[in-house]
C-alpha cells in the first residue's frame, strides 16, 4: 500500500490558482509537478494538520514546522470549517477540489477564508 498523501486544506485552494509563482525556484518546481500529479491521478488525499506535500520544498519549512504557522493555520482552519472537514479526512483530491470550489470560492467566501495570505490577490485577480 502506498503510504498518504498529505494535503493542508487551504492547499485545495492555492493549487486551484496556481500560475507558476511562489517562495522560491524549487517550490514552484516541486508544486507544479504536485499539481500535476493530483489533476493527472486523483489519488486519496488525508487532510494534514500541519506540513503537507507542497511544504516539502518550501523555504518556510524549518524541519517539518511552517515558520508562518500561526497565520497559516488560522487559513486551514476557516478553509476546513468552511468545507465541512476536518483534519485526518480522507477524500479523493477532485472531490476535495469540487468542495473548495462549492464551499468557498463558488459562494464568494475567498476572501474571508484566505485573509492575512500575501498571495490573495492573485487569486482574486
Ligand atoms: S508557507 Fe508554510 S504552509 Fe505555505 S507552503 Fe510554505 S511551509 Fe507550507
Amino acid at each position: 500500500m502506498s503510504e498518504p498523501l498529505y494535503l493542508r486544506p487551504h492547499h485545495a485552494l492555492c493549487i486551484r490558482f496556481f500560475v507558476g509563482k511562489g517562495y522560491s525556484e524549487e517550490f514552484v518546481r516541486h508544486m507544479t509537478a504536485v499539481v500535476e500529479k493530483l489533476q493527472r491521478d486523483d489519488p486519496v488525499v488525508t487532510l494534514a494538520g500541519g506540513c503537507d506535500v507542497i511544504c516539502e520544498k518550501c523555504p518556510h519549512n524549518r524541519g517539518g514546522a511552517c515558520d508562518t504557522s500561526d497565520k497559516v493555520r488560522a487559513i486551514d482552519d476557516r478553509a476546513l470549517s468552511a468545507m465541512e472537514l476536518h483534519v485526518g479526512d480522507t477524500l479523493r483530491w477532485h472531490d476535495l477540489y469540487r468542495r473548495a470550489y462549492d464551499r468557498i470560492i463558488g459562494c464568494s467566501r475567498l476572501t474571508e477564508v484566505c485573509r492575512d495570505c500575501q498571495w490573495l490577490y492573485l487569486c482574486e485577480k
